[in-house]
């Protein structure tokens, strides 16, 4: 059982790894881009403040345009968050400051996660000339 578990968990991250090497480069994406960090917030379904926060500073010259937030909940199975849409959406669009949320479609034992990952981005740009 545990060899099986640690085989999936790495398949998972090689999937990962695969799925970021593919990614069109996110300096490609938003040429005008110079810096970029988000901050997160995962909130539990039923909870009133948030559970974890952090915050992921972007490598702008070397990330992929891809935004894949695991889940935060270690039992969560097949979770996570991918926000790329909605964060790319904003950068291309030159927002300083990008909004959005996602909920986790992973399961937890027989139930659905519903964990709520809140992000805030904020970015800063090339000066326009
Ligand atoms: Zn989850």
């Amino acid at each position: 059982m545990m060899m099986k578990r640690r085989t999936e968990a790495a398949e998972r991250f090689a999937e990962r790894r695969r799925q970021e090497d593919e990614a069109p480069r996110l300096k490609d994406v938003v040429p005008d881009l110079t810096s970029c960090k988000i901050d997160v917030e995962e909130w539990r379904s039923t909870a009133t403040s948030a559970d974890v926060s952090h915050t992921r500073r972007v490598v702008v010259d070397h990330a992929p345009a891809l935004f894949v937030i695991p889940c935060g909940d270690s039992a969560c199975k097949d979770g996570g968050h991918d926000v790329t849409s909605q964060l790319l959406r904003g950068l291309r669009e030159g927002r300083t400051t990008v909004e959005g949320d996602d909920t986790c479609h992973g399961s937890v034992g027989t139930t659905t996660c519903g964990r709520i990952l809140k992000f805030t981005a904020h970015a800063e740009y090339k000066p326009k000339v």
